[in-house]
């Protein structure tokens, strides 16, 4: 029961790999058909193929009822319950594409990590980063955008989808391969950020 949350992984160019990072991608779990309402079940995660822990979830019309146990700063294990809200926007071939807004700040997002104690979305995560970090994430993340804005027909707060039309897909593959490289780059930052934690 439930799906494999495998293929969510940011793969750490660092060698930093996190057992705890977990990632919701919500065009996996509707891929999955895991998103209907009144479906439920456990999502797991893989490190290095080990089981990584699971989350259980609930999803009704309007939310996704997150049920999970979670540590912080290796502090005691506690019971968390998330409710995250869906947005839709129309697609432009028909139907509706599907969004969580994060809980913290209401942005329209496609994948929800869970680095600390809740499941937020990457900007969330990356603000006290950047404070660290001064200008290279901050440049990393502006020449990312302007690259996704570029080779994507939508992009939207880090998360691009279709090939720009007009594009040729030679053009897209490559760039797309350099767009790919920079979130690599960006997962080793956050990868060395959470080491710290
Ligand atoms: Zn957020």
């Amino acid at each position: 029961m439930g799906g494999k949350g495998s293929g969510n992984w940011c793969r750490w160019n660092t060698g930093a790999t996190l057992e705890q990072t977990r990632r919701i991608d919500i065009r996996y779990m509707t891929k999955q058909g895991l998103l209907k309402a009144g479906r439920g079940g456990s999502l797991s995660w893989s490190s290095r193929g080990e089981p990584d822990g699971s989350i259980n979830y609930q999803c009704s019309e309007q939310r996704l009822h997150l049920n999970f146990r979670s540590r912080s700063h290796g502090g005691e294990w506690e019971s968390v319950k998330q409710s995250i809200w869906f947005d839709r926007t129309p697609c432009h071939y028909g139907g509706e594409r599907l969004w969580f807004l994060c809980p913290r700040c209401d942005r329209r997002v496609g994948v929800l990590s869970g680095h600390g104690t809740l499941f937020l979305c990457r900007h969330c995560y990356q603000l006290p980063y950047a404070s660290q970090n001064e200008g290279r994430i901050e440049r990393l993340i502006s020449q990312k955008h302007k690259l996704g804005e570029r080779i994507f027909e939508h992009y939207d707060y880090g998360e691009g989808w279709g090939k720009k039309k007009g594009m040729h897909w030679k053009t897209f593959n490559r760039l797309h391969a350099r767009y790919e490289a920079m979130e690599q780059q960006w997962c080793g930052y956050m990868g060395q950020y959470l080491h710290l934690l």
